[in-house]
């Protein structure tokens, strides 16, 4: 086995059941070069901060819990795990060589020639897109949405199996021209595996204001159920969403 790698994280979670299939501990990397308006963890964004660790320790740290996932996995989330790749390509490997499914969690704002190799070692990619409209995706990640939008392609051309994510906000992406048009987008990868639409919450602005930062959705209203349910119906139609 190789040497451990240095890396940072935020947090872990020991059995998730949200972020992947099955039950899984969910190792969330320190450092995001994203600032999305409705981020709940504003406190990864910092890449000096969160405790500096290793890869073997980080996966030594998941073995008691092999028994409960094994029918589950890992997911490296963030934070943005692509932002450390050396790291997150040896918990891979070592998460591997205990016969654990590896999802990473990505937002693909990365540059894809110095992370391709990590999505090709992944088992899954989680993959937020956080808008189809790049003006919007702008507006609400402070980044373009071209290195997302080539990665998603890389994941067509290997055929990596893929998760879409999708967060719904009024008066950004809850939308239905911006959702049609982003279901019809999805289309044309056959890769994905599953589409989700995850309703804007506001459980982190506490977390904004503890940063002294201003937080921009503070009279952004959490869409309805019926919204909900009117948006999935978007990618259901189209068999996206079962
Ligand atoms: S990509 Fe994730 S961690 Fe980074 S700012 Fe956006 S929501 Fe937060």
């Amino acid at each position: 086995m190789s040497e451990p790698v240095m890396g940072r994280i935020h947090s872990i979670e020991t059995l998730g059941a949200v972020d992947g299939p099955g039950l899984r501990y969910v190792v969330f990397v320190q450092g995001c070069p994203l600032k999305c308006l409705y981020c709940h963890n504003p406190d990864s964004w910092d890449f000096n901060k969160g405790t500096l660790t290793n890869s073997k320790s980080v996966v030594e740290n998941i073995k008691p819990y092999i028994g409960f996932i094994k029918n589950g996995g890992v997911t490296i989330s963030g934070g943005e795990p692509l932002a450390q790749p050396d790291f997150v390509l040896d918990i891979i490997s070592r998460c591997h060589e205990l016969g654990l499914h590896v999802a990473i969690d990505t937002s693909g704002a990365i540059n894809l020639g110095a992370v391709s190799h990590i999505i090709d070692a992944a088992d899954l990619l989680l993959l937020d897109i956080k808008a189809i409209d790049k003006d919007v995706f702008k507006e609400l990640t402070s980044v373009p949405n071209t290195a997302t939008m080539k990665l998603l392609e890389y994941t067509r051309v290997t055929n990596k199996p893929i998760w879409i994510r999708h967060v719904l906000v009024p008066g950004y992406t809850l939308d239905t021209t911006q959702l049609e048009k982003l279901a019809d987008f999805l289309m044309l990868y056959p890769n994905i595996e599953k589409v989700e639409l995850l309703p804007f919450h506001k459980m982190g602005e506490y977390k904004w204001q503890e940063l002294g930062k201003e937080y921009k959705l503070f009279d952004t209203r959490e869409p309805t159920l019926e919204e909900v349910k009117d948006a999935e119906d978007i990618f259901r139609k189209r068999g996206l969403i079962k």
